[in-house]
């Protein structure tokens, strides 16, 4: 008879949502948890956070188009045209003219046959790269690309494996057994971030598009931080190097950093982008941007294009900042972009420099492990266009004063 059993399962069986608290508890007890600061007002260089004034150093809004005037007056006046949201998924009865400028108008800028939007930067890697290989492929990865690509790759039926970070002659290496290997793999996939955002240094795209024509594979990367930064007029990692799209087959990107907004994307042939839409299941399965989402990163290609202060005012502030911390003592890393790390050592340390750095009014967050070696805890700051001159001292100046109180650098502690 069940009854018996069944009694006994009841009586030991746990609670089924214990583990939610056991879980949390555990993280909290690590100090993994993550402390939600609370962003009062937009993202601005001087900004309201947890009702401090503070100079905001960490935000990805690179070059200050998230509050931009152009911006804003199009997303409002896309909402007094075009309503709130759109009503469906794109492939349905969501597909409004405004998404369908804002490719034709990223396609331009990019120089791209194609250009497709999507909900998210995580949706485009997580919706097409599971399509681009399968079972019989094989996914090659930077060992430190961003999680979303993580996923993707997961998504995929495909073999995978990682290279050294940003180490071509690691990647020749895993290409030529990958040549050898029987039976041979149908389709070779290397997807790479553009710019790392943990460390701000840059793939070498060019020699990672080499090795992909050399041995018939296709290459795709990630160029969130890249956009807005690098190339001619903010165009990207692909311009930067003067790649041709025969050589760099996919381009994905996000509104969601310098652009100021939010949306992934992805640029290259027009061949990509039919297939690109016609498979990604977060594309077709997941409702198209609210119309003022997609006005504002229309005016967000607007300004890049009419406005190319933004990115030189970027790269003077990044040379200024970078020089200044590196004549103080400060580990700044193998960056090469406007994300600058602060590398301090023990988590510890980058724990209690950003809270102090907080008190001094600047808000830069610290990265500890997992997210970064055990050792290589930091504060990771993210330079802007808008910070003028005297932010940049207000800053350096917090950073002088903390660093020898807690005896980061060296020299006697200055009031
Ligand atoms: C931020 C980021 C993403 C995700 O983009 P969202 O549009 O914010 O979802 C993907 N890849 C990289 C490298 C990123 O830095």
């Amino acid at each position: 008879m069940y009854t018996g059993s069944c009694m006994y399962l009841a009586s030991t069986m746990r609670n089924p949502t214990l583990f939610l608290k056991e879980e949390y508890d555990q993280l909290v007890r690590q100090e993994l948890d993550w402390k939600l600061r609370i962003l009062q007002g937009p993202s601005a260089p001087w900004c309201i956070v947890d009702g401090k004034k503070v100079l905001m150093l960490c935000s990805n809004n690179y070059l200050g188009l998230s509050n931009h005037p152009k911006l804003k007056e199009a997303a409002v006046e896309a909402i007094r045209t075009h309503g709130a949201g759109s009503g469906s998924v794109r492939p349905i009865a969501g597909n409004m003219d405004l998404h369908m400028e804002l490719e034709k108008r990223l396609a331009k800028f990019k120089e791209a046959g194609a250009s497709l939007v999507y909900q998210t930067g995580f949706a485009a890697n997580s919706g097409l790269i599971p399509q681009l290989a399968g079972k019989g492929d094989l996914i090659i990865s930077d060992e430190l690309n961003h999680g979303s690509i993580i996923d993707g790759t997961r998504l995929s039926h495909a073999e995978r494996t990682v290279y050294k970070h940003a180490d071509a002659s690691d990647l020749r290496r895993v290409l030529d057994e990958a040549e050898k290997a029987s039976p041979s793999y149908n389709k070779i996939l290397i997807i790479t971030d553009g710019v790392f955002s943990m460390d701000g240094d840059i793939a070498p795209l060019d020699e990672i598009a080499e090795l992909g024509a050399e041995h018939g594979a296709m290459v795709y990367v990630d160029d969130a931080h890249g956009e807005g930064v690098l190339g001619e007029g903010g165009r990207g990692i692909v311009s930067h190097f003067k790649l041709g799209r025969d050589k760099v087959q996919v381009e994905m990107g996000t509104f969601s950093k310098a652009f100021g907004v939010v949306g992934g994307h992805v640029s290259g042939s027009s061949d990509l982008i039919n297939f690109a839409y016609n498979k990604s299941r977060t594309w077709l399965l997941s409702g198209s941007h609210p119309p003022a989402v997609a006005a504002a990163c229309i005016a967000a290609i607007d300004v890049l294009e009419k406005e190319p202060e933004h990115v030189q005012r970027l790269w003077e502030n990044t040379r200024y900042f970078k020089k200044a911390l590196e004549d103080l003592g400060f580990n700044i890393g193998n960056s090469k972009t406007p994300i600058t790390p602060v590398i301090v050592g023990d988590s510890g340390t980058a724990k209690k420099l950003s809270a102090r750095l907080f008190d001094e009014g600047i808000f830069a967050l610290p990265i500890v492990f997992p997210m970064v070696a055990k050792d290589k805890a930091r504060i990771r700051t993210i330079m802007n266009a808008a910070l003028t001159k005297e932010d940049l001292d207000f800053a350096i100046r917090g950073f002088e004063k903390i660093g020898r109180e807690l005896q980061i650098i060296s020299g006697a502690v200055t009031a």
